[in-house]
């Protein structure tokens, strides 16, 4: 017998479509949307997929970051301010993201929030040449550096590690205050987080959130879950300031055991969550005293930002399928 969806009309057939899919297949074609230009256009366009993406995004304006920023300091919190935008392809683009990040910082001084910056070196010109990014980091590290602040720099696919990572090594001669990301899904991870050890950066432990060739990255889950416990444990007995950025609850319970067993003060390390992704255990990790950090992205370039978080969870598929039928 055919599994019919139930009902009928664009939202049971959509949940259909999702459900057949299977959620690896269904990951994979959306993590390929997400680097669509003409899906891009079409949903940045349409203000329901704006008002849905919205659990994720501050919103488009960089008030509206400060306002959420704000409120996660009174809970407690810290906060990293993304400007969205990535894969920038002209000086002029890649300029305009740092004017928005040296914008950002005055707004932490004058405002006097408890945040930093993440960046993407793609927003930055990466694309365009690895000069550029490096120039355009250098301005906002050392408007962070006025600003007392740090500067995260995200990591983006594979193509991308050796240049950001070789970018780092020319921009930390001069600012220490920068810390990198580093993907337990990419089989290079291990060596890269000696490296970083060594040079007593900052690194944030993701899982990773692309889409990678089985050549690069472990292809299913549980390994990535393996290798990520395995990078915590030596991130936690050498490295100079783990952030640990993961929603997994039992990756949080071993960040408090691996704590305990390497001796590391609460304030030597920190936890760090996505705006919009289970505000209720930050709440909880807060509650037991640990310092965290919630990831607050704004700007109008949400598209390939919102479909990665589509992608880690499929039940967010349902929900944005349900939302869009119902229009
Ligand atoms: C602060 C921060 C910065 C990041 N920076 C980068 C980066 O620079 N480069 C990069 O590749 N990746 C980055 N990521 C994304 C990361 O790689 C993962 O894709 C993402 O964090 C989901 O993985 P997880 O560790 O939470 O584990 P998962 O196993 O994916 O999720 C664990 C649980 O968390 C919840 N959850 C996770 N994601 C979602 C979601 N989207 N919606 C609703 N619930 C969800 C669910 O309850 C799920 O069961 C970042 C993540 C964080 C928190």
């Amino acid at each position: 017998m055919t599994d019919h969806p139930r009902g009928s009309g664009p939202r049971a057939a959509a949940l259909h479509l999702a459900r057949a899919l299977g959620s690896s297949a269904l990951k994979a074609s959306l993590l390929k949307a997400a680097g669509s230009k003409t899906l891009q256009r079409q949903m940045t366009k349409n203000p329901l997929a704006r008002r849905v993406a919205g659990r994720f995004i501050a919103g488009d304006a960089l008030t509206d970051a400060v306002e959420v920023v704000r409120r996660l300091n009174a809970s407690g919190a810290s906060a990293s301010l993304d400007y969205l935008g990535e894969n920038t392809d002209s000086d002029a683009q890649a300029r305009a993201a740092t004017v928005a990040y040296l914008a950002a910082l005055d707004s932490i001084r004058d405002e006097r929030l408890d945040a930093e910056v993440s960046v993407k070196l793609t927003a930055l010109g990466l694309d365009v040449r690895p000069a550029l990014a490096i120039e355009e980091a250098a301005r906002v590290a050392a408007r962070a550096k006025e600003t007392h602040t740090f500067v995260a720099i995200d990591m983006e696919s594979h193509d991308y590690v050796d240049r950001t990572l070789a970018s780092l090594d020319t921009l930390r001669r001069a600012y220490d205050n920068l810390g990198v990301c580093v993907q337990a899904y990419l089989y290079r991870t291990p060596d890269d987080l000696e490296r970083l050890i060594d040079w007593q950066v900052r690194v944030r432990l993701v899982k990773g959130a692309y889409r990678e060739p089985s050549e690069v990255a472990y292809p299913d889950k549980a390994s990535v879950d393996r290798a990520f416990a395995r990078l915590l444990e030596r991130l936690m007995e050498a490295g100079a300031y783990p952030m640990i950025a993961t929603h997994d609850p039992r990756l949080l319970r071993l960040t408090k055991k691996l704590a305990g067993r390497y001796q590391r003060d609460r304030d030597t390390f920190e936890f760090q969550m996505l705006y919009g992704v289970r505000r209720d255990l930050q709440q909880k990790i807060l509650e037991e005293g640990y310092r965290v950090r919630v990831y607050v992205p704004y700007g109008g370039q949400w598209y390939p930002y919102f479909m990665r978080r589509l992608a880690e969870q499929p039940a967010n598929l349902y929900f944005f399928l349900s939302h869009l039928a119902k229009a």
